[in-house]
């Protein structure tokens, strides 16, 4: 083969790589319990979502390969998911991991470092259950210290705080890297955006509703969050109607 058939093939192959027409749907839990609540899933719910995803042959992909996607340096499935949890709460842990592990789908906690304890308190989960949920392939990412509204964020030690020591924490205790963010109260403007940057976070998720795919800005993520109201079946089902080609 001559050098300039090989630089053909290659450019051939690179370009079918990471030329892919792949979505990314990023749907968001806080509770998965049986208690009554808007920001809660019942166990049995949140296993028909998992079913719906599994049916519509979704998979799991961690952020690392979500941000490699949006830098277009890496092919992902056409029907990627990303499943994650805001605020850290125990009661998602202990009954969102076994029904996910069924599935093989593997989820996203975005925890309030403050609140995570070496004990199990006021309904947030532990250092030990964060530790548990790395070594079994779950990633652990932030949601900020105390959750402040980073659009109201004036002074600079509590970007450090919010930001930076929640890294530090979460970084130290895991051994794992914290590269991203899910905005609180899905919060954002145009200053918080190079603050992110500054700590090191390269993907960052609103609460803004829709799918994610290559022109996405890695800063602006969006999320559908799922309710009684709001089930992974009826999500699927707009998408379906809107972008019938992706279910092919
Ligand atoms: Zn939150």
């Amino acid at each position: 083969m001559s050098s300039h058939i090989l630089v053909s093939f290659l450019l051939l192959v690179f370009s079918f790589a990471y030329s892919n027409d792949s979505k990314v749907l990023h749907i968001f839990y806080h509770h998965i319990s049986y208690v009554d609540h808007k920001y809660n899933r019942k166990p049995y719910h949140f296993e028909d979502d998992m079913r719906e995803l599994k049916i519509k042959d979704f998979k799991t992909i961690s952020l690392t390969e979500y941000a490699e996607f949006l830098k277009g340096t890496r092919n992902i499935p056409k029907r990627s998911v990303l499943i994650s949890f805001d605020d850290g709460y125990a009661d998602a842990i202990d009954n969102a991991v076994p029904i996910m592990g069924k599935y093989k789908f593997n989820g996203i906690f975005f925890v309030i470092g403050q609140m995570v304890k070496s004990e199990r308190r006021g309904g947030y989960c532990s250092l030990a259950d964060l530790k548990k949920l790395v070594a079994s392939g779950h990633d652990v990412q932030s949601h900020t210290w105390s959750h402040k509204d980073l659009a109201k964020i004036g002074h600079w030690s509590v970007w450090d705080k919010e930001l930076g020591i929640v890294k530090m924490f979460l970084e130290g205790e895991l051994g794992i890297r914290v590269h991203a963010i899910s905005y609180p109260y899905g919060s954002i403007n145009k200053k918080v955006i190079p603050k992110i940057a500054e700590y090191n976070y390269d993907i960052g998720f609103t609460c803004r509703n829709g799918l994610n795919d290559i022109s996405t800005n890695p800063y602006l993520g969006c999320r559908d969050e799922v309710s009684i109201s709001n089930p992974v079946k009826k999500i699927l089902s707009f998408y379906q109607k809107n972008y019938p080609e992706w279910f092919n």
